[in-house]
């Protein structure tokens, strides 16, 4: 016998339907013997329309008032699985982020999971209960509602896995496991059977949306193994975890993330301190600087490059139009089309050649690299986000990683899919 926490994502209770195939498989594992607790997101496209609302009153909303409002979408989908599965015969109850324990400190939207108290889901499991436990959410220490960022019931699940000791956390998505890139988009990508706490934070962290980077994080840091799988078939899927018996490979995967923007500020003169104003001034106003290029001088003026997440682009608007006159810079540019593609592979540190034979790769796939940035286990470049598919395609086969077989959807409708495929931005 088993504990088991397994999460369902918004495609996964995106209907009356698809909560009952979740309340099917909830109770097959009971049925097998197995201890379950579920950790479900919001319906379908749910957030974002809330997100939709509350833009359409306020276009810069509280933060309180924000995740108290996004909160509520898991709210809806646990309450109707709790009823999906007793309408089946089984004791079922459903918790909120509150209810589950699941206590963080203040910050609104990307609120940290400090501690996780798992009295009352100990407590129905024992007295016999599916407990279903609103994914996304938690509350502060001043009793008001947080949210844990977008996709951050993965965060939940791993949360409460680790919090009542469970021997694995299932993630449940529309595909069946951690792929060598995104399917949807490098239809010759390869499900990979595992993958390294390591590996798998720097491709979240890169854009691989199947899982949200925290919850890898928090695995790595409490040693919880996760197994990503389909929600709609019972394929053995990815697991996670630390010691992979299989050598790592030079290039795991390929991910991709088409939300971040572009800044050029032009002619910035060329003294002492000026980077340094810059960046502390878009830092202190929370402008979360990726890369940064600074082209030559040239007159005793330079131009200076950032990328930052498209969330972020009001504020750094904002910053640049004080911080220009005061630097004496002459404009700033803004480009949104922008992707940054990455390759990522623990085994890269001990194989020199990779940032070589990528450069080769998309040069003789006529794609322009903007910026580059690497790290011991991940080559990162910035290309033209019209050049997005190309650049993940050329280099997944150049690398060898490309499967004989061709991903095939299976469960989705084509409106679902193209939502998909919008996320990044
Ligand atoms: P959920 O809503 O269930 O949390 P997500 O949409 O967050 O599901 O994650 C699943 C999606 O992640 C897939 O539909 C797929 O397009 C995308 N994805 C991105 N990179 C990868 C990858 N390397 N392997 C598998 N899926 C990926
Ligand atoms: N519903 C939230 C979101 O859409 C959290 C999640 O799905 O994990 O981001
Ligand atoms: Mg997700």
């Amino acid at each position: 016998m088993a504990l088991i926490v397994a999460k369902f994502g918004g495609t996964s209770v995106a209907s009356p339907e698809r909560i009952q195939m979740v309340a099917k498989r909830l109770i097959a594992k009971r049925q097998a013997g197995h201890q379950v607790v579920a950790v479900v997101s919001a319906m379908g496209k749910t957030t974002d329309e809330l997100v939709g609302l509350a833009a359409a009153l306020n276009d810069n909303p509280p933060a309180r008032e924000m995740d108290r409002l996004l909160s509520t979408g898991e709210q809806v989908s646990m309450t109707l699985l709790a009823m999906a599965i007793e309408a089946r015969g089984y004791k079922a109850m459903s918790f909120t982020g509150r209810q589950a324990g699941i206590e963080t400190d203040g910050t609104h939207a990307k609120a940290k999971i400090v501690k996780v108290h798992n009295e009352r889901i100990m407590d129905a499991l024992g007295r016999g209960y599916i407990p279903v436990v609103a994914g996304f959410q938690g509350i502060d220490a001043n009793g008001d509602i947080t949210t844990l960022g977008r996709g951050g019931s993965d965060t939940t699940a791993v949360a409460v896995a680790w919090g009542i000791g469970a021997d694995v956390c299932e993630i449940y998505s529309d595909v069946d496991g951690v792929y060598s890139a995104d399917p949807r988009v490098a239809p010759r990508a390869r499900k990979l059977s595992q993958v390294s706490y390591d590996d798998m934070l720097e491709l979240s962290g890169a854009g691989a949306g199947v899982l949200q980077m925290r919850a890898v994080e928090f695995a790595r840091k409490w040693s919880v193994v996760i197994h990503s799988r389909s929600a709609f078939s019972d394929a053995e899927g990815t697991y996670i975890k630390e010691d992979l018996d299989m050598e790592e490979a030079v290039i795991t995967g390929i991910a991709h993330d088409t939300s971040e923007i572009k800044f050029t500020v032009r002619g910035v003169p060329d003294v002492t301190g000026v980077a340094a104003k810059v960046f502390s001034t878009l830092a202190a106003n929370n402008v979360n600087v990726d890369m940064i290029i600074q082209n030559t001088s040239q007159d005793g003026l330079a131009d200076i490059s950032f990328t930052c997440p498209g969330a972020d682009k009001r504020r750094a608007c904002e910053t640049l139009d004080r911080l220009l006159p005061q630097i004496a810079a002459k404009e700033y540019l803004l480009d949104e089309s922008i992707a940054k593609v990455s390759l990522v592979g623990t085994g890269m540190k001990s194989s020199p050649g990779v940032a070589a034979q990528a450069f080769q790769t998309l040069g003789e796939n006529k794609i322009n690299i903007i910026a580059i940035s690497t790290s011991p286990i991940r080559l990162s470049v910035v290309v033209d986000g019209a050049q997005a598919t190309a650049a993940v395609r050329c280099l997944h086969t150049a690398f060898g990683l490309d499967s004989d077989s061709v991903f095939e959807e299976t469960q989705l409708s084509a409106e679902e899919i193209a939502a998909k495929m919008n996320k990044g931005r």
